[in-house]
């Protein structure tokens, strides 16, 4: 059976003072069950993370990663310098990213691609707009978000992503999708990389995000293709972080 992994996605929130308290409250409060715990913090707190969890059973991670190992690519951040501080995990393709840094799926796999060439664990985000789901093209714009990854690595290493599907329209809007829906995209997200590799599809943990709280996240995370969360909003707060990990076990 998979583990559940529940992952904070803080995004540009936090300082010294407010992520020493959050991450002292997650780490003693984190109990060990079916759920494996994280927390992607903005890049300068990697150090801080790094300080706090290492010898506690809560990993971190980063929210962006550069395609590239190295060089002149100003403000970016290389995988390489992830891995120095610790992180397990790094999200790629979030839809913040795609939408206010023109993130194309292209680009998308390439980070990925650079994560595990550093060992890292790449979250790889899927999900449609509000408008392309009124359209009917959710499984058409989700499947090619994972088709441009899946193209891009070979099948030992598709085996050591984690996919998160993150409908734009729940995002930080407090609209959850309804577990059989989201369910249903997961499913289809499985089958696609079950044609690829059925290793690979059994052991994907598939995570949804988009305002997951501590109300909904057990009937969301007993959906049979639903193996975890990314929390925003709701993973600022320990107790609430908290709560949703234990809704996993
Ligand atoms: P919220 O939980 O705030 O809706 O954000 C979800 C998200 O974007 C996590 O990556």
């Amino acid at each position: 059976m998979r583990r559940k992994l529940v992952i904070g996605n803080w995004k540009m929130n936090g300082s010294l003072a407010a992520n020493s308290v959050l991450l002292r409250g997650i780490a003693e409060g984190h109990v060990e069950g079916n759920v494996d715990l994280a927390v992607c913090a903005p890049a300068p707190y990697l150090a801080q993370c790094q300080a706090a969890l290492t010898g506690s059973p809560v990993a971190w991670g980063a929210q962006d990663v550069s395609a590239y190992a190295a060089g002149a690519y100003t403000g970016e951040t290389a995988a390489s310098m992830l891995q120095e501080f610790g992180c397990r995990y790094v999200i790629v393709g979030h839809s913040e990213r795609r939408a206010y840094h023109h993130e194309s799926n292209e680009l998308v796999a390439q980070k990925a691609l650079a994560a595990l060439n550093a060992g890292l664990t790449p979250v790889v985000c899927v999900g449609e707009t509000l408008e392309e789901r009124e359209a009917g093209r959710t499984n058409v714009v989700v499947c090619a978000q994972l088709q441009a990854v899946l193209d891009v690595l070979e099948n030992p290493a598709l085996e050591k992503i984690v996919l998160a599907y993150e409908p734009v329209w729940a995002i930080g809007t407090g609209k959850t999708a309804t577990p059989a829906l989201a369910q249903e995209v997961h499913a289809a997200l499985r089958k696609q990389v079950a044609d690829r590799s059925a290793t690979a599809a059994a052991q994907l943990q598939i995570l949804y995000g988009g305002s997951m709280k501590p109300e909904n996240a057990k009937d969301l995370m007993a959906q049979q293709d639903i193996d975890g969360g990314l929390i925003g909003g709701a993973s600022l707060k320990a107790p609430d972080f908290l709560a949703i990990a234990k809704a996993g076990n």
